[in-house]
Protein backbone atom coordinates (compact mmCIF):
# COMPACT_ATOMS: atom_id res chain seq x y z
CA UNK A 1 0.00 0.00 0.00
CA UNK A 2 1.55 3.19 -0.99
CA UNK A 3 0.69 6.54 -0.74
CA UNK A 4 -0.46 8.16 2.93
CA UNK A 5 -3.38 9.56 1.58
CA UNK A 6 -6.73 11.28 3.42
CA UNK A 7 -10.05 11.45 2.12
CA UNK A 8 -13.03 12.93 3.49
CA UNK A 9 -15.65 10.39 4.39
CA UNK A 10 -19.00 10.58 1.96
CA UNK A 11 -22.25 9.61 2.83
CA UNK A 12 -22.93 7.01 0.64
CA UNK A 13 -26.72 5.53 0.30
CA UNK A 14 -26.63 1.81 1.11
CA UNK A 15 -26.21 -0.30 -2.29
CA UNK A 16 -26.99 -3.71 -2.81
CA UNK A 17 -26.26 -6.80 -4.58
CA UNK A 18 -28.66 -8.44 -6.33
CA UNK A 19 -27.67 -11.25 -4.04
CA UNK A 20 -28.68 -8.64 -1.23
CA UNK A 21 -25.74 -8.10 -0.04
CA UNK A 22 -24.60 -5.08 0.68
CA UNK A 23 -21.97 -2.93 -1.11
CA UNK A 24 -19.70 -0.31 -1.72
CA UNK A 25 -19.80 1.69 -4.96
CA UNK A 26 -16.89 0.97 -7.32
CA UNK A 27 -16.42 -2.63 -6.05
CA UNK A 28 -15.67 -4.48 -8.86
CA UNK A 29 -16.98 -7.69 -7.27
CA UNK A 30 -19.41 -8.78 -4.46
CA UNK A 31 -17.50 -9.93 -1.47
CA UNK A 32 -20.68 -12.37 -0.39
CA UNK A 33 -21.39 -14.09 -3.51
CA UNK A 34 -18.21 -12.92 -5.92
CA UNK A 35 -20.52 -11.71 -9.02
CA UNK A 36 -19.18 -8.97 -10.80
CA UNK A 37 -19.88 -5.19 -10.32
CA UNK A 38 -20.31 -2.73 -12.96
CA UNK A 39 -20.79 0.80 -11.84
CA UNK A 40 -22.08 2.60 -14.98
CA UNK A 41 -23.48 6.17 -15.06
CA UNK A 42 -26.85 5.44 -13.67
CA UNK A 43 -25.63 7.76 -10.70
CA UNK A 44 -22.92 10.33 -11.90
CA UNK A 45 -25.12 11.77 -14.88
CA UNK A 46 -21.22 12.29 -16.74
CA UNK A 47 -22.95 10.88 -20.05
CA UNK A 48 -20.04 8.75 -20.81
CA UNK A 49 -18.45 4.93 -19.92
CA UNK A 50 -15.93 3.22 -20.75
CA UNK A 51 -16.48 0.93 -23.35
CA UNK A 52 -14.89 -2.31 -22.73
CA UNK A 53 -15.96 -2.25 -18.70
CA UNK A 54 -18.79 0.22 -18.67
CA UNK A 55 -17.90 1.93 -15.80
CA UNK A 56 -18.60 5.39 -15.29
CA UNK A 57 -16.46 8.28 -17.18
CA UNK A 58 -15.81 11.45 -17.57
CA UNK A 59 -15.22 12.68 -22.05
CA UNK A 60 -12.56 14.60 -20.77
CA UNK A 61 -10.62 11.50 -19.51
CA UNK A 62 -7.75 9.88 -21.57
CA UNK A 63 -7.72 6.66 -19.91
CA UNK A 64 -10.72 4.53 -18.06
CA UNK A 65 -10.03 4.56 -13.98
CA UNK A 66 -11.29 1.19 -13.83
CA UNK A 67 -9.95 -0.64 -16.39
CA UNK A 68 -7.16 1.15 -17.18
CA UNK A 69 -7.80 1.31 -21.62
CA UNK A 70 -7.06 4.56 -23.64
CA UNK A 71 -9.81 6.39 -24.24
CA UNK A 72 -8.45 9.19 -25.57
CA UNK A 73 -10.79 11.50 -27.95
CA UNK A 74 -9.53 14.42 -29.86
CA UNK A 75 -11.81 17.59 -29.22
CA UNK A 76 -13.43 16.02 -25.90
CA UNK A 77 -10.15 14.51 -23.70
CA UNK A 78 -9.00 17.19 -21.57
CA UNK A 79 -5.25 17.85 -22.76
CA UNK A 80 -3.75 19.10 -19.24
CA UNK A 81 -4.54 16.43 -16.01
CA UNK A 82 -7.04 18.15 -14.61
CA UNK A 83 -8.09 18.20 -10.80
CA UNK A 84 -12.16 16.81 -10.81
CA UNK A 85 -14.32 17.07 -14.15
CA UNK A 86 -17.82 16.92 -13.43
CA UNK A 87 -19.34 13.90 -11.87
CA UNK A 88 -16.15 13.38 -10.06
CA UNK A 89 -14.05 14.34 -6.94
CA UNK A 90 -10.90 15.00 -6.45
CA UNK A 91 -9.73 12.57 -3.59
CA UNK A 92 -5.48 12.71 -4.05
CA UNK A 93 -3.40 13.67 -6.57
CA UNK A 94 -2.15 11.00 -8.97
CA UNK A 95 0.73 9.11 -7.37
CA UNK A 96 2.76 9.23 -10.49
CA UNK A 97 2.64 13.36 -10.12
CA UNK A 98 1.03 14.12 -13.23
CA UNK A 99 -1.06 16.65 -11.79
CA UNK A 100 -4.18 15.52 -12.25
CA UNK A 101 -6.78 14.48 -9.00
CA UNK A 102 -7.80 10.65 -9.07
CA UNK A 103 -11.26 9.33 -6.78
CA UNK A 104 -11.25 6.92 -4.17
CA UNK A 105 -10.74 3.63 -5.11
CA UNK A 106 -9.57 4.70 -9.08
CA UNK A 107 -7.10 1.91 -10.15
CA UNK A 108 -5.79 3.68 -13.13
CA UNK A 109 -5.17 7.90 -13.14
CA UNK A 110 -7.53 9.04 -16.18
CA UNK A 111 -5.43 11.26 -17.11
CA UNK A 112 -2.13 9.83 -17.36
CA UNK A 113 -3.26 6.47 -17.10
CA UNK A 114 -0.27 4.85 -14.47
CA UNK A 115 -1.85 2.64 -11.54
CA UNK A 116 -2.54 3.91 -8.54
CA UNK A 117 -2.39 2.56 -4.69
CA UNK A 118 -5.17 3.81 -1.92
CA UNK A 119 -4.42 3.42 1.88
CA UNK A 120 -7.07 1.74 3.13
CA UNK A 121 -5.78 0.54 6.81
CA UNK A 122 -8.83 3.03 8.24
CA UNK A 123 -11.32 1.59 6.48
CA UNK A 124 -10.74 -2.50 6.42
CA UNK A 125 -9.66 -4.75 8.84
CA UNK A 126 -7.42 -6.21 6.96
CA UNK A 127 -5.44 -7.33 3.36
CA UNK A 128 -6.17 -9.67 1.33
CA UNK A 129 -3.93 -12.43 0.47
CA UNK A 130 -4.12 -12.37 -2.79
CA UNK A 131 -4.20 -8.45 -3.94
CA UNK A 132 -3.12 -6.90 -0.54
CA UNK A 133 -6.34 -4.42 -0.65
CA UNK A 134 -8.49 -4.05 2.27
CA UNK A 135 -11.14 -6.70 3.12
CA UNK A 136 -13.32 -7.23 6.18
CA UNK A 137 -13.28 -10.04 8.54
CA UNK A 138 -16.51 -11.10 7.13
CA UNK A 139 -16.02 -10.89 3.28
CA UNK A 140 -15.91 -14.46 2.24
CA UNK A 141 -14.66 -12.88 -1.16
CA UNK A 142 -12.32 -9.54 -2.05
CA UNK A 143 -14.47 -7.14 -3.31
CA UNK A 144 -11.26 -6.11 -5.40
CA UNK A 145 -10.16 -9.12 -6.92
CA UNK A 146 -12.94 -11.49 -6.32
CA UNK A 147 -10.58 -14.39 -4.95
CA UNK A 148 -10.94 -16.13 -1.44
CA UNK A 149 -10.88 -13.05 0.92
CA UNK A 150 -9.73 -15.33 4.02
CA UNK A 151 -7.46 -16.95 2.32
CA UNK A 152 -8.22 -20.27 3.38
CA UNK A 153 -8.67 -22.08 0.09
CA UNK A 154 -4.56 -21.70 1.14
CA UNK A 155 -4.79 -23.93 3.75
CA UNK A 156 -7.37 -26.48 2.76
CA UNK A 157 -5.54 -29.65 4.12
CA UNK A 158 -4.47 -28.41 7.39
CA UNK A 159 -8.22 -26.89 8.35
CA UNK A 160 -10.01 -29.96 7.17
CA UNK A 161 -7.40 -32.04 9.45
CA UNK A 162 -8.50 -29.29 12.58
CA UNK A 163 -12.04 -29.91 11.68
CA UNK A 164 -11.55 -33.38 11.56
CA UNK A 165 -9.57 -33.74 15.16
CA UNK A 166 -11.92 -30.96 17.00
CA UNK A 167 -15.04 -33.32 16.02
CA UNK A 168 -13.16 -36.50 17.16
CA UNK A 169 -12.03 -34.63 20.34
CA UNK A 170 -15.90 -34.01 20.57
CA UNK A 171 -15.51 -30.09 20.69
CA UNK A 172 -18.69 -28.59 18.85
CA UNK A 173 -17.73 -25.50 16.61
CA UNK A 174 -18.17 -22.83 18.37
CA UNK A 175 -18.73 -20.52 14.96
CA UNK A 176 -14.73 -19.61 14.86
CA UNK A 177 -13.12 -18.09 12.04
CA UNK A 178 -9.58 -19.00 10.78
CA UNK A 179 -8.10 -16.11 8.40
CA UNK A 180 -4.88 -15.49 6.53
CA UNK A 181 -3.84 -12.56 7.75
CA UNK A 182 -0.49 -10.54 7.73
CA UNK A 183 1.24 -9.54 10.70
CA UNK A 184 1.37 -12.01 13.38
CA UNK A 185 -0.93 -14.71 14.38
CA UNK A 186 -3.13 -14.56 17.41
CA UNK A 187 -6.40 -13.79 18.47
CA UNK A 188 -7.77 -10.80 19.86
CA UNK A 189 -10.19 -10.69 22.78
CA UNK A 190 -12.36 -8.23 21.56
CA UNK A 191 -12.81 -10.39 18.50
CA UNK A 192 -13.02 -13.92 20.13
CA UNK A 193 -13.87 -15.87 16.93
CA UNK A 194 -11.47 -14.33 14.33
CA UNK A 195 -8.52 -16.19 14.82
CA UNK A 196 -5.42 -14.81 12.42
CA UNK A 197 -2.93 -16.97 11.36
CA UNK A 198 0.28 -15.42 9.99
CA UNK A 199 0.07 -15.71 5.68
CA UNK A 200 3.94 -16.00 5.40
CA UNK A 201 3.80 -19.07 6.34
CA UNK A 202 1.58 -20.56 3.65
CA UNK A 203 1.69 -17.53 0.81
CA UNK A 204 5.33 -16.65 0.87
CA UNK A 205 8.39 -18.07 -1.46
CA UNK A 206 7.26 -21.69 -0.97
CA UNK A 207 5.32 -23.32 -3.61
CA UNK A 208 2.05 -24.65 -2.69
CA UNK A 209 3.38 -28.69 -2.76
CA UNK A 210 5.84 -27.37 -0.06
CA UNK A 211 3.27 -25.59 2.94
CA UNK A 212 4.23 -26.91 5.85
CA UNK A 213 0.20 -28.09 6.48
CA UNK A 214 0.63 -30.50 9.20
CA UNK A 215 2.76 -27.69 10.88
CA UNK A 216 -0.35 -25.80 10.32
CA UNK A 217 -1.97 -28.05 11.83
CA UNK A 218 -0.53 -27.61 15.38
CA UNK A 219 -0.24 -23.06 14.97
CA UNK A 220 -4.24 -23.43 14.26
CA UNK A 221 -4.85 -25.74 16.66
CA UNK A 222 -3.46 -23.85 19.73
CA UNK A 223 -4.59 -20.43 17.98
CA UNK A 224 -8.17 -22.09 18.42
CA UNK A 225 -7.28 -22.89 22.27
CA UNK A 226 -7.34 -19.14 22.84
CA UNK A 227 -10.31 -18.54 20.85
CA UNK A 228 -11.71 -21.45 22.97
CA UNK A 229 -10.73 -19.90 25.87
CA UNK A 230 -12.16 -16.68 25.02
CA UNK A 231 -15.36 -18.32 24.19
CA UNK A 232 -16.18 -19.56 27.44
CA UNK A 233 -14.30 -17.21 29.17
CA UNK A 234 -16.36 -17.47 32.82
CA UNK A 235 -14.83 -21.26 33.31
CA UNK A 236 -11.62 -19.19 33.82
CA UNK A 237 -13.41 -18.08 36.75
CA UNK A 238 -13.59 -21.27 38.03
CA UNK A 239 -11.89 -23.03 40.99
CA UNK A 240 -11.33 -25.88 38.98
CA UNK A 241 -9.91 -24.00 36.24
CA UNK A 242 -7.78 -21.57 38.58
CA UNK A 243 -6.15 -24.48 40.22
CA UNK A 244 -5.67 -26.22 36.70
CA UNK A 245 -4.11 -23.21 35.00
CA UNK A 246 -3.70 -20.67 37.00
CA UNK A 247 -5.13 -16.52 37.11
CA UNK A 248 -5.76 -15.93 33.13
CA UNK A 249 -5.66 -12.07 33.75
CA UNK A 250 -2.06 -12.42 34.65
CA UNK A 251 -0.43 -9.24 32.63
CA UNK A 252 1.78 -10.29 29.74
CA UNK A 253 3.00 -8.97 26.84
CA UNK A 254 1.73 -10.38 23.43
CA UNK A 255 3.51 -13.13 22.48
CA UNK A 256 4.03 -13.75 18.92
CA UNK A 257 2.91 -17.28 18.41
CA UNK A 258 4.35 -18.87 15.31
CA UNK A 259 4.51 -22.34 14.54
CA UNK A 260 8.29 -23.05 15.26
CA UNK A 261 7.29 -23.80 18.70
CA UNK A 262 3.70 -25.83 18.12
CA UNK A 263 4.94 -28.55 15.69
CA UNK A 264 5.62 -31.32 18.20
CA UNK A 265 3.12 -34.03 18.44
CA UNK A 266 4.63 -35.41 22.08
CA UNK A 267 4.81 -33.97 25.09
CA UNK A 268 7.69 -32.25 26.09
CA UNK A 269 10.17 -33.66 29.16
CA UNK A 270 10.45 -30.19 30.59
CA UNK A 271 9.27 -28.12 32.33
CA UNK A 272 7.78 -30.72 34.47
CA UNK A 273 4.00 -28.98 35.28
CA UNK A 274 3.38 -27.92 31.74
CA UNK A 275 3.07 -29.86 28.32
CA UNK A 276 5.60 -27.48 26.51
CA UNK A 277 8.22 -24.80 27.62
CA UNK A 278 5.59 -22.32 25.37
CA UNK A 279 2.76 -23.24 27.87
CA UNK A 280 4.97 -22.21 30.87
CA UNK A 281 4.76 -18.48 29.58
CA UNK A 282 1.51 -17.84 30.92
CA UNK A 283 -2.08 -19.41 31.95
CA UNK A 284 -3.84 -18.40 28.62
CA UNK A 285 -0.50 -20.18 26.43
CA UNK A 286 -0.84 -23.31 29.30
CA UNK A 287 -3.89 -23.31 28.17
CA UNK A 288 -3.69 -23.03 24.26
CA UNK A 289 -1.20 -25.36 24.76
CA UNK A 290 -2.84 -28.36 26.53
CA UNK A 291 -5.81 -27.74 24.24
CA UNK A 292 -3.75 -28.19 21.34
CA UNK A 293 -2.08 -31.39 22.43
CA UNK A 294 -5.85 -32.67 23.03
CA UNK A 295 -7.24 -31.94 20.32
CA UNK A 296 -4.34 -32.91 17.77
CA UNK A 297 -4.09 -36.26 20.39
CA UNK A 298 -7.76 -37.01 19.43
CA UNK A 299 -9.06 -36.23 23.27
CA UNK A 300 -7.73 -39.77 24.06
CA UNK A 301 -6.76 -39.37 27.39
CA UNK A 302 -5.42 -42.73 28.13
CA UNK A 303 -2.68 -42.19 25.45
CA UNK A 304 -1.89 -38.82 26.87
CA UNK A 305 -1.62 -40.36 30.76
CA UNK A 306 0.79 -43.12 29.84
CA UNK A 307 3.00 -40.21 27.86
CA UNK A 308 2.65 -37.79 30.74
CA UNK A 309 3.76 -40.99 32.60
CA UNK A 310 6.33 -41.76 31.07
CA UNK A 311 8.22 -38.85 30.86
CA UNK A 312 7.19 -38.31 34.25
CA UNK A 313 4.92 -35.30 34.15
CA UNK A 314 3.63 -33.91 37.43
CA UNK A 315 0.23 -34.10 38.51
CA UNK A 316 -0.40 -30.62 37.25
CA UNK A 317 -0.31 -31.59 33.79
CA UNK A 318 -2.84 -34.16 34.30
CA UNK A 319 -4.89 -32.07 36.13
CA UNK A 320 -5.00 -29.85 33.15
CA UNK A 321 -6.07 -32.48 30.86
CA UNK A 322 -8.62 -33.83 32.88
CA UNK A 323 -10.18 -30.10 33.18
CA UNK A 324 -10.22 -29.50 29.68
CA UNK A 325 -11.77 -32.93 29.09
CA UNK A 326 -14.17 -33.10 31.56
CA UNK A 327 -15.66 -29.13 30.23
CA UNK A 328 -16.06 -30.11 27.39
CA UNK A 329 -17.97 -33.33 28.24
CA UNK A 330 -20.12 -31.18 30.41
CA UNK A 331 -20.90 -28.36 27.11
CA UNK A 332 -21.83 -31.39 25.26
CA UNK A 333 -23.64 -32.66 27.93
CA UNK A 334 -22.57 -35.66 29.13
CA UNK A 335 -21.14 -35.86 32.51
ZN1 LIG B 1 -23.67 -10.59 -4.33
ZN1 LIG C 1 -12.83 0.78 -18.54
ZN1 LIG D 1 -1.73 10.60 -13.42
ZN1 LIG E 1 -8.09 -9.19 -3.38
ZN1 LIG F 1 -0.65 -18.43 22.07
Amino acid sequence: MGGNRRREPVPTPELRCVCGHEVQRFWPYCPHCGRSLTWGDSEQGTGAECYPCRGVASDRFSYCPWCGVDIHEEGHSSEQPLRAPKGFRRDARCDWGCGGGVQYPMRYCPWCGKPQSWNEDDDFEGDCPYCGRGVDDWMSLCPWCGNDATGRDLIPRALTQVRRLLRVAGIRDWGYRVLLRPGISGVDPRYPKIVEIEQRYVVGKRRRDEIPWSLLVGLITHELGHSFLYHNWRWTRSARFRRAFGEVNKAYRGLDDTWVYFQRRRVAINPVNHVSAYAARHPQEDFAETFRFYVTRRGRLRELFAECGQKHKGVGVYEKFLSVHEYIRTLRGWS
